[in-house]
């Protein structure tokens, strides 16, 4: 078999064999395939499409691509969360420590940023000190002690989801269902989590810019799931604007902490309240209600922070970043961006925003770059709220000296309206078993 030819008949439109897959998948992780190779195939898959069957096949061979692990053997009752992406997405952040304070076991393998959105990863390594990349003896140790931990692809958990999703990353090859379909249900089978909540993103600041392809994208993980008996649900949810205010990642850890605080911005708890309840509800005999009230009492009574806090230093992080935001990383400039128009906003461009973020320094643009952890954006304006010629709506942090452009960009983002428009529904829809 030569990579030559798959890579031909993918081109061409056809549909590959398991075996085919297999071949590609074992081959680049061994690294006899090269990268231009690879992300030739990869974008031979993103413009033609794959079968359900091709889906699945590609799923267990990334899954089975390096060591597997079964949490659900491991620590009892864990439950996961994956978002299939979005810009100022720092819900895991909130969620994770929420529900674990709760008493679930939370033992999750997060991402980097992905095109124009950010990663968990990269907002955790914003904190000093702060350590993804821990021994699988930490990691045991760290759930067993305080019932989380958020650590990196390290070792040998799906790395050919490593590898791909890197390539796809740099190679505009993201916004595709096979694509994001594989590489999320490939980490969630081989850390084998039973219950796993997707939180599918829908609209223009998400991968999936319609609910259309949004539910096929989560009909597509949750059959995968639902084949290997796991306690699987989707949720549906507005990405039409950034989720909260603030882009980039240290600017987004800040945020989740005001959350955990028990304050910041309402439409972001209301999410995070959302996501967490069902977190709770699937994974105990709690109805939703019971659920909810108990995810509204941690955030109350400070447990969830405590186990932030908790969870910063057992991976080697500084948890006074909690009490004093001065000691994330920040960027050498600031620049504030002032409305042109007056009028009511009506529609944010948060695929703008999460790539004006992104060439701001909170994200790559080659899989080498180095990210400013203090680089992104503090918006002071979003949809439906009113603002005068003149007035500041957004703050721009970065280490790049301005001419203008990345106002000009944030601007370009915005459109106003003269009635006031509202923010859609919050939840769009449910998958379930
Ligand atoms: N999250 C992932 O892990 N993979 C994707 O492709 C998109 C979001």
């Amino acid at each position: 078999m030569r990579i030559y030819d798959i890579i031909e008949k993918k081109k061409n439109g056809l549909s590959l064999t398991k075996e085919e897959i297999s071949f590609f998948i074992e081959n680049m992780v061994n690294g006899n395939i090269p990268d231009y190779q690879t992300s030739a195939l990869i974008m031979a898959m993103y413009l033609n499409g794959m079968n359900d069957k091709e889906i699945t096949y590609l799923t267990d061979a990334m899954a089975n691509s390096g060591d597997t692990m079964n949490l659900e053997e491991m620590f009892g009752n864990t439950c996961d969360k994956h978002s299939t992406g979005g810009v100022g997405d720092k819900t895991s952040l909130i969620i994770c420590p929420i529900v674990a304070a709760l008493g679930i076991k939370v033992a999750k393998m997060s991402g980097r940023a992905l095109g124009f959105t950010g990663g968990t990863i990269d907002k955790l390594e914003s904190i000093p000190g702060f350590k993804t990349n821990i021994s699988n003896e930490e990691f045991k140790k760290q759930v067993e002690d305080i019932g989380i931990s958020i650590i990196s692809q390290t070792g040998n958990i799906a790395p050919a989801d490593k590898k791909i999703y890197a390539l796809r990353d740099t190679t505009a090859t993201v916004e595709s269902i096979p694509l994001i379909a594989s590489s999320i249900m490939s980490k969630k089978i081989a850390a084998g989590d039973k219950n796993i909540l997707l939180d599918v993103k829908v609209g223009s600041g998400a991968f999936m810019k319609n609910k259309k392809d949004a539910t096929k994208l989560a009909k597509t993980m949750v059959n995968i799931g639902k084949a290997l008996d796991k306690n699987i649900e989707a949720v549906l949810t507005n990405m039409d604007e950034p989720l909260g205010n603030n882009i980039g990642n240290a600017l987004e850890v800040v945020e989740a902490i005001e959350i955990l605080k028990n304050g910041g911005n309402s439409r972001l708890k209301e999410l995070v309240i959302t996501l967490a309840s069902l977190m709770v509800a699937m994974s105990t005999n709690k109805n939703i209600n019971q659920a909810k009230k108990e995810v509204i009492e941690v955030l109350q009574n400070g447990k969830a922070l405590e186990k932030f806090k908790k969870f910063i230093e057992y991976q080697h992080g500084d948890p006074a970043i909690v009490d004093n935001y001065d000691l994330l990383p920040k960027s050498k400039y600031k620049y504030h961006v002032e409305s042109l128009k007056t009028g009511y906003i009506s529609e944010i461009d948060a695929e703008k925003l999460g790539t004006l973020a992104n060439l701001l320094g909170a994200g790559r643009n080659t899989m080498e770059d180095e990210i400013d952890y203090g680089a992104g954006i503090i918006m002071r304006a979003k949809i439906g709220d009113y603002v005068k010629a003149g007035e500041a709506i957004a703050t721009l942090y970065t280490s790049k000296e301005d001419d203008g452009r990345y106002e000009s960009m944030y601007l370009d983002a915005i459109k106003f309206s003269k009635a006031k428009k509202g923010k859609g529904k919050l939840v769009l829809g449910y998958i379930k078993k």
